[in-house]
């Protein structure tokens, strides 16, 4: 079994101990943030679990019929659950059917592996009824739980798990992996703009985030100087992906608040916008762009619920444009 990733190989070195030791906990939690493998990490450990011609240092063979099935999404002792289509929540019936599976027994007398992702989605009825899972795990029975928020989840579920944490790697390395795989990318900010996050920021090169992120940030700042109204604004702003627009709005105003207290370029996660970044916090006072930066939080805390878009980003205007006519 080789790690997914170059900064995943503590982690694959820790459970290959615990599965060559017979020592490996029945429930494990893969934590940390979004854009780190984790994914690719469950399945790489699922279909190791599956396998039944490892190595002897723990590598899925990739071609016994175990293998194979897996590799085909066939695997009838794998079962993969996360939320349905456009729905908020993991259910409790996925969950009941996960539970269901879990206890037959596994058609090719090995393994069974059930992989839930984005298990902070879980509601109270789907986590309540993982713990029948959780505490009589089946016989050769393994629960993978993916969460980039664990603590979302109730303590019972995760007192019930092994967690394995993963971080990203520092921004050098995550640049030199970037710059491998997108080599005509601009990396290194690429990485500093995804708060390290690798998976993230290939995502990014590869899409038109990067112009996107430059013409929101010019029309906030035509806003703020006045050359365009909120309602253009939030007309502007409409097509773009909602949790995106806050998040680096959140970004900005973290870095201005950063160079309000006198921090250097150096210490930004957006250094290309430094010179403008520096125009805010000169313009908007501490307790101003506070007060912002908390909406902003509030909004990305609520953006789950199911509140008119276009009247979200008006008030998200509105916000920014109280306290700029402030000043
Ligand atoms: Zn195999």
């Amino acid at each position: 079994m080789s790690a997914s990733y170059p900064w995943q190989k503590k982690q694959w070195s820790q459970l290959k101990h615990q599965l060559s030791d017979d020592k490996l906990p029945h429930a494990l939690l893969l934590c940390g943030p979004p854009g780190l493998g984790k994914v690719a990490f469950a399945r790489g450990l699922a279909k190791l679990l599956l396998c039944t011609q490892a190595s002897e240092s723990l590598e899925a063979c990739g071609h016994c019929r175990q293998c194979r099935l897996f590799g085909a999404d066939t695997h009838p002792d794998y079962y993969q659950v996360s939320r349905e289509g456009s729905a908020q929540w993991i259910l409790v019936d996925q969950i009941r059917a996960l539970n269901e599976f879990m206890v037959l027994s596994s058609q090719y007398g090995h393994h069974k592996v059930g992989l839930i992702l984005g298990a902070e989605t879980l509601n109270r009825n789907a986590a309540n009824s993982l713990l029948k899972t959780l505490e009589e795990p089946p016989p050769g029975s393994y629960a993978l739980l993916v969460s980039s928020d664990p603590m979302k989840l109730p303590a019972t579920v995760r007192s019930r798990c092994q967690r394995i944490n993963f971080n990203p790697p520092s921004r050098s390395d995550g640049s030199a992996w970037l710059a491998k795989h997108i080599p005509e990318s601009d990396s290194a900010l690429l990485i500093s703009l995804c708060h390290g996050q690798p998976l993230t920021a290939k995502a990014f090169a590869k899409g038109d985030l990067l112009k996107t992120r430059q013409s929101v940030f010019a029309g906030l700042n035509q806003f703020i100087g006045g050359g365009v109204s909120g309602v253009e604004l939030a007309k502007r702003w409409e097509k773009i992906e909602f949790i995106q627009l806050l998040d680096w709005l959140i970004s900005w105003l973290i870095d201005s608040l950063r160079l309000s207290q006198n921090a250097d370029a150096g210490c930004l996660d957006n250094p290309d916008f430094y010179p403008e970044l520096d125009g805010i916090s000169n313009r908007l006072n501490i307790r101003y762009l506070y007060d912002i930066l908390d909406q902003m939080l509030e909004y990305k805390r609520l953006a789950g619920t199911s509140l008119n878009h276009r009247l979200r980003l008006e008030d998200i205007v509105l916000a920014w444009s109280a306290r700029c006519q402030k000043q």
